[in-house]
């Protein structure tokens, strides 16, 4: 195996106004990712911390959206009859349509719940498993009808901060014939480590990180749950399905593991006072050397005069931060997986 954890520390020093001037030294450390070789930067001085957002006020003068449920049959989008003859996929108190400002070939909205609004830790189990199974529903009748659709994303964008004008819980079902930058790199990736080394880059990743125990958090059936060396965003959580590439094949079994791992996470993120957040699910067909991979981050919480998390190093640089030290926070949120 070839799986390498490579890191660079980095240190600044300076004289310091908090300490009478005296010299300091702050240490950033820059990690590369042992699959892609993207370079993450890991910061070692925190944030400030935030109380608790009231969200009241924002739900009042928001509520009745086109999601909640006295408008989300009559005002909603409808799929093409030959895709989906009944126009819309409803599955426990989940709803899935085409959205009305797609980005791509085949766009959806699965509206998860009746609520207008939920708190972090509001979130349960059941709302993502219904939220899947539409989701999986959609997937699979649009291949039917245009098999060449292979590369799915199910993502969740919550609260402003993570991109989404719309209160109410929803996820967005965004299909392809093509592969996204993040896509086109794993699948590239993965095929050249299975080109070197026979074997599955993903498998052997979990043995590693079981092993070491340092960033693994839990297994729920088959689904690993683990912090990443390299993060992409702050307090990021990986899973992957083991024997599965896209989320056509998961059993009900599958996606309730898949669900139980982001509510541990979402209660995690609550405790820290955090509540805007993005994952996105990456699915793909037909490609023996992939492995189904969830990523959650959060991001900076919604509050008076919020502070964006995207600044020049990651807009202009290509260069991902993370707050907090990965094996930090595989400690902290182990007890948040049952
Ligand atoms: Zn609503």
């Amino acid at each position: 195996m070839e799986i390498k954890f490579k890191r660079f520390h980095l240190q600044s020093d300076l004289r310091s106004p908090l300490k009478g001037f005296e010299t300091i030294s702050v240490p950033t450390e820059v990690r590369i990712d042992p699959l892609t070789r993207r370079r993450s930067r890991i910061i070692t001085w925190g944030l400030p911390t935030q109380e608790k957002f009231n969200f009241s006020e924002m739900v009042d003068e928001s509520k009745g959206c086109f999601f909640c449920p006295e408008n989300v049959l009559q005002k909603t989008p409808q799929f093409l009859k030959e895709i989906i003859p009944e126009g819309r996929i409803r599955i426990g108190r989940a709803v899935g349509f085409p959205n009305l400002n797609p980005v791509g070939s085949y766009g959806s909205v699965v509206v998860l719940c009746h609520e207008h609004f939920l708190n972090l830790h509001q979130f349960t189990p059941e709302i993502y498993e219904e939220g899947f199974s539409v989701a999986l529903e959609i997937i699979r009748r649009t291949m039917d009808f245009d098999p060449d659709t292979r590369y799915w994303q199910i993502s969740q964008n919550f609260l402003l901060p993570g991109g989404s004008t719309i209160l109410h819980p929803h996820l967005q079902v965004i299909g392809d014939p093509i592969p996204t930058n993040e896509m086109d790199r794993l699948l590239d990736s993965s095929s050249s480590y299975y080109q070197r080394n026979g074997t599955l880059y993903w498998r052997d990743l979990i043995q590693i990180e079981k092993g070491l125990g340092k960033r693994y958090i839990a297994q729920f059936g088959n689904v690993h749950w683990f912090v990443p060396f390299a993060p992409i965003g702050f307090n990021e959580v990986c899973g992957s399905v083991e024997g599965h590439g896209s989320i056509t094949t998961l059993a009900k079994e599958e996606i309730a593991s898949l669900a139980q791992g982001i509510v541990s996470t979402l209660k995690y993120y609550d405790e820290k006072n955090l509540n805007s957040f993005n994952f996105s699910v990456t699915s793909i067909s037909g490609e023996a050397h992939y492995q189904l991979l969830i990523r959650i981050i959060s991001r900076t919480p919604f509050q008076p005069y919020y502070l964006n998390d995207w600044t020049s190093f990651e807009a202009l640089q290509s260069e991902l931060t993370a707050n907090i030290i990965p094996e930090e926070l595989c400690h902290e949120i182990r007890p948040f997986f049952p």
